[in-house]
């Protein structure tokens, strides 16, 4: 089939949009249910991460794909909202089917809608709450609201503690530069072992090939450390430059025993005549060399990442060397302290550079990697919601509050718009009520009920209440005074993505087929999405996605 044509295809792809709405909003809020994903390689993750769950699904419809991209977007610009954007937008489009069908035109549709999130713009500005950047409580209550749900409350509050802190450590001036913050993930311990350390973190055995064990001779930690840092490897092969040496007779054997001490000795002597106490090689150094350097109390790091290398320049003054017979006192640097620390099955080097230099880490444990992986997903958005905050100093009240309030304001200024548009903001007022029945079902409260109750509190004035489901039983009450508190611009930026994504879907009314690569359906099948690398375990008929490809 060619493709669909007029109101078929938008009926599809509404339809289509939709079902992804409805797959996910199973997930929204702290009592969202946890999806199980596998992939085609068998990897398994649990989560209830809006983001996480649509990176990972294998979406085969472009209409659903267009509602994931924008998901996504979110994702990486306010770090939080993904599953909020994709189920207002399922909202948007079931109002506007509903308006297809009473004859409304489309464009007015969009028209109203675009209307409305114009309208939500302003208000927002107005519902904000300020928050002082210094109070460590309302920056713990931020971070709570964007991890509840993921984990159980005692570890959300623990890493809420964790991420305010790590946020702490890098801060300058109300600044958060995300930059000075590394996220280790290193498995095989638990949630609670997690902490924030100053300084840089740097994987010592990762990826060596060779298994590490600690040199009795090397102390543990050095103070004020000088540091060199060489871009190059500390083997053989650099000196001799070809790999294979081909060794016939005893002679040439000793010949060559001889010249490898001398160039050993040579890689050793340009290090400790630079005063090193540790070197961090961007390549790997032969075992001797290690060996003759912690003889001489330098701690050797091989296969350092070329971002490290450059982020302990930053840390420590140091320029990296393209190969250790350029290295002179000159480009070694200076460390506060650096410390080798054992971490279960990975061993680390902690460089802490000293006042100054603002470079924290925060050493992610916890179950297998893929938990960890999870965890510092979450916790990365976290980061994002924090670092706004600080930045901003405003937020809006969750937990449904804010778009109770948003709703009831537009159904008030729709009266002031003349002509058609006017249904239109009325629905998209309805669309986004879904959030708060959405958590209110969540909850296990009565949908209908929770709404009529608030719109209640909210027509009295009381425009911070909202669902509360910090506790086991789920109620209405005060979000404010319970801290679900979220940056203004996590819900503004859903807001507006949804209704981009709706309008682009109501708008459309034909889908040309660029590609055609099956006759019998309708659907791009083999269309690959670039954030997918998984099919989702669903229980649903497999639309609009595959089923574990
Ligand atoms: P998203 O992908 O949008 O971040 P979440 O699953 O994190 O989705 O759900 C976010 C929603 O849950 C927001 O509306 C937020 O205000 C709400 N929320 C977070 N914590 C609470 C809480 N303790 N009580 C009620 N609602 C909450
Ligand atoms: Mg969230």
């Amino acid at each position: 089939m060619q493709g669909l044509d007029g109101r078929d295809a938008q009926a599809d792809n509404i339809a289509a949009a939709r079902a992804l709405s409805e797959a996910v909003k199973t997930t929204l809020g702290p009592k969202g249910l946890d999806k199980l994903l596998v992939s085609s390689d068998g990897t398994i993750v649990v989560t209830n991460d809006g983001a996480s769950i649509v990176d990972r699904m294998e979406i085969v419809h472009p209409a659903a794909d267009s509602i994931v991209d924008v998901a996504a977007q979110q994702d990486s610009q306010v770090g939080d909202g993904t599953t909020s954007t994709i189920v207002l937008a399922g909202a948007l489009l079931a109002e506007a089917e509903s308006l297809l069908e009473t004859g409304l035109h489309q464009t007015t549709i969009a028209r109203g809608y675009t209307l409305a999130a114009d309208r939500v713009r302003e208000t927002l500005s107005e519902l904000a709450i300020s928050v002082d950047p210094d109070d460590d409580e309302q920056l713990r209550a931020v971070a709570r609201t964007a991890i509840t749900g993921k984990w159980d409350r005692e570890a959300s509050e623990f890493l809420a503690e964790k991420t305010v802190a790590a946020v702490r450590a890098i801060e300058r001036d109300e600044v958060v530069d995300l930059k000075r913050l590394t996220r280790k993930v290193i498995p095989g311990s638990s949630y609670y072992e997690t902490e924030v350390v100053d300084g840089l973190v740097i994987d010592m055995d990762s990826s060596s090939t060779t298994p590490v064990s600690p040199d009795p001779d090397s102390p543990d930690t050095f103070e004020d450390a000088t540091v060199a840092l060489i871009d190059d490897q500390l083997t053989i092969e650099t000196a001799s430059g070809q790999g294979t040496v081909s060794l016939e007779s005893p002679d040439d054997r000793h010949e060559f025993r001889k010249y490898e001490r001398e160039v050993y000795d040579r890689y050793v002597g340009r290090i400790t005549d630079a005063g090193t106490d540790v070197v961090f090689c961007q390549k790997s150094i032969d075992d001797t060399v290690r060996h003759l350097l912690a003889k001489a109390g330098v701690l050797a790091v091989e296969r350092t990442r070329q971002d490290e290398l450059e982020k302990l320049g930053r840390s420590t003054g140091a320029t990296p060397v393209g190969t250790v017979d350029d290295l002179t006192d000159a480009d070694t640097g200076v460390a506060h302290r650096v410390e080798r620390r054992d971490l279960g099955a990975t061993e680390v080097a902690i460089v802490d550079g000293g006042p100054g230099v603002d470079q924290a880490s925060l050493l992610l444990r916890g179950g297998t990697q893929q938990v960890a992986d999870e965890a510092k997903r979450v916790v990365d958005g976290c980061f994002h919601v924090l670092s706004r905050t600080i930045g901003e100093g405003v937020v809006v009240p969750g937990g449904g509050a804010t778009e109770v309030a948003l709703a009831q304001d537009l159904r008030e200024y729709e009266t002031d718009v003349s002509g058609r548009e006017q249904l239109a903001i009325e629905s998209f007022a309805d669309a986004l009520e879904e959030i708060p029945r959405t958590l209110a079902a969540s909850g296990g409260l009565d949908p209908i009920d929770t709404i009529v109750e608030l719109r209640a509190s909210h027509h009295d004035g009381e425009q911070t209440t909202g669902l509360r489901l910090e506790s086991e039983s789920a109620r209405i009450g005060d979000v404010v005074e319970a801290g679900v508190l979220q940056p203004s611009a996590v819900t503004e930026r859903a807001i507006a993505s949804a209704t981009e994504a709706a309008n682009l879907l109501v708008r459309v009314d034909e889908v040309v087929a660029v590609t055609r690569k099956d006759d019998d359906h309708g659907h791009d099948h083999d269309h690959d999405h670039s954030h997918g690398h998984g099919g989702v375990v669903e229980g649903t008929d497999g639309y609009p996605w595959a089923l574990g490809h």
